[in-house]
């Protein structure tokens, strides 16, 4: 595949912030992007002139969204499969409708890390009240119902303890399609984002550790705070998937560390991730810029870090707190431009650095 150059046109498909931040990145390069989704006034429309407003199964649309690029990649993984294999006969999809397809449901994704031999929490499918009972017993009691599609930030979970009236669960359930997993008492969580070009370079931020309220990612401390050999072990993790998915682009990898000292991951995310934001003001190149860089078969840029961070979330009425982050000269701060400040929406976040340890 040949270089995708500055003056070229990137098609993002997704508006949100990362869209927005991957726009930014790219637009620094020189590149200008398309950005496709249905709501018109998104964060990341509002940074380009470039843009579709239209369904992701609207084939007329997509068939002129494709025209007008050189590349497409996308900024969240529930863009449907469907439409990433229409785009990917016309143009460069990058990552490729593959890693979306593994990504958007828990099951393939859980299976899929089986399959190469990267541990897990114990998972079984569930499609009906008498599945969640057989598989409570070979999981455990303590344990989460996840739906296996379109789930994130915690939305379509629930979670069972020994008590729990498993007809009342069941019958709450928004899918017939869930997955069990065995609850982790970990230690802490972390992930770690690595780029990977078409040529099998590859290269990886630290390991970041990741506080959640809610289930909604609150706090990001970059690096984080576990032994030099977890951090390795990680990292290890990170580039196998990587290099197994065959993946061009970007991906995150949401990981539990036990008590024990095992690593077992959670979540993949082909794309720029929220755990990834602090990369923007701490590193040389940041995760928006790596996509780009991957994405267009440019050589990647240094994920090193020239200083320590700690990223706090903006979520709903947060977003105020920008006022006294503005007082603070060592601290970022990024908004996404959206209106309605609701609970539970990422409205923006603050990056305070520090001096690398
Ligand atoms: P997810 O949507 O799978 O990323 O889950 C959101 C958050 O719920 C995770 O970041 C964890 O804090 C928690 N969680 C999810 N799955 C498990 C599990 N199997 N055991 C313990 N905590 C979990």
């Amino acid at each position: 595949m040949p270089l995708i150059e500055p003056g070229a046109t990137i098609g993002i498909l997704g508006g949100g912030q990362l869209g927005r931040m991957t726009v930014l990145a790219a637009t620094a390069l020189g590149y200008r992007c398309h950005v496709y989704c249905p709501i018109e006034d998104s964060p990341a429309k509002q940074a380009t002139s470039l843009s579709t407003t239209a369904e992701y199964e609207d084939k007329h649309a997509l068939d002129r969204f494709a025209n007008s690029v050189d590349v497409v990649t996308f900024e969240f993984e529930n863009v449907p499969g469907d439409t990433a294999e229409f785009l990917a006969a016309r143009k460069p999809v990058r990552p490729g409708p593959t890693a979306l397809r593994i990504a958007q449901d828990r099951l393939k994704e859980k299976d899929f890390l089986r399959s190469i031999g990267v541990g897990t929490a114990p998972y079984e499918a569930v499609t009906s009240e008498e599945e969640l009972r057989r598989a409570l017993e070979t999981i455990g009691s303590r344990a989460i119902l996840k739906t296996v599609r379109m789930g994130y930030d915690g939305k379509g979970q629930v979670g069972i303890r020994g008590d729990s009236d498993l007809a009342a669960v069941w019958h709450g359930f928004e899918s017939c399609d869930g997955i069990l997993e065995g609850f982790v008492e970990f230690a802490c969580e972390i992930s770690v984002i690595i780029a990977r070009g078409e040529n099998g370079k590859t290269a990886t931020y630290a390991p970041v550790e990741n506080q959640h309220v809610n289930h909604i990612l609150d706090t990001t401390i970059a690096p984080a705070r576990v032994m030099p050999e977890i951090a390795m072990r990680a990292e290890a993790i990170a580039r196998h998937i990587a290099e197994k998915l065959d993946l061009v682009g970007l991906l995150a990898v949401e990981m539990f560390v036990t008590h024990g000292g095992e690593v077992l991951v959670n979540e993949l995310a082909p794309r720029p991730h929220n755990s990834g934001h602090w990369t923007i003001d701490a590193c040389y190149t940041n995760q928006f810029e790596q996509l780009v860089r991957a994405i267009c078969s440019l050589p990647l840029g240094s994920p090193e870090r020239h200083s320590d961070a700690v990223m706090k979330n903006l979520i709903g009425a947060d977003i105020e707190q920008w006022r006294e982050a503005v007082n603070d000269p060592l601290q970022k701060i990024h908004l996404y431009g959206k209106d309605e400040a609701l609970p539970g929406r990422k409205m923006g976040h603050v990056t305070k650095l520090s001096a690398r340890r």
